[in-house]
């Protein structure tokens, strides 16, 4: 089973969990809230860097 990183889009808990192809996300572990899959690593951008990539709740410079 591949390994996926959600993030949760109540509270923004990251997750890593293993998820069978057709199964639905699971839910937070600390709010009950709806989890969203990160399609690609999470962006984690460094000051010196663009943050084009950077949705931005991860990262402290462009957030
Ligand atoms: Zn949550």
């Amino acid at each position: 089973m591949p390994l996926y990183r959600f993030i949760c889009k109540n509270c923004g808990k990251e997750e890593s969990l293993l998820l069978k192809y057709n199964q639905q996300p699971p839910r937070c572990s600390e709010c009950d809230g709806e989890l969203e899959k990160q399609i690609s690593r999470v962006a984690t951008c460094r000051k010196s860097e663009s943050c084009s990539g950077c949705s931005g709740r991860n990262c402290g410079s462009c957030g």
